[in-house]
């Protein structure tokens, strides 16, 4: 197997693992719509938009770290399988 194919194999197989864990899911009764979720994402994954009260997330650019889920003020945040 050459590197390139054994560097693909082992990025799916982690990819496999990070969505194993869920996915992150927003109450949007608890929402204030602050944006410390977005702010506190590593990779950029979550948007928020005060003004339109809208959330929305990349499950594919994802990583659950759950630093989102620890930052957030109303607990509005759950990763959830
Ligand atoms: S941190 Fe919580 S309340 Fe603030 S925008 Fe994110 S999910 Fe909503
Ligand atoms: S779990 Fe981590 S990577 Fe995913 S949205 Fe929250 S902060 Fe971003």
């Amino acid at each position: 197997m050459s590197n390139l194919k054994r560097k693909i194999s082992q990025i799916k197989i982690l990819r496999k693992m990070v969505e194993s864990k869920g996915n992150i899911v927003n109450d949007s009764d608890k929402c204030i719509y602050c944006g410390l979720c977005q702010n506190r994402c590593p990779v950029n994954a979550i948007t928020v938009s005060r003004n339109e009260k809208k959330w929305s997330i990349e499950h594919e650019f994802c990583v659950r770290c759950t630093h989102c889920v620890e930052k957030c003020p109303t607990k509005a945040l759950t990763l959830k399988k």
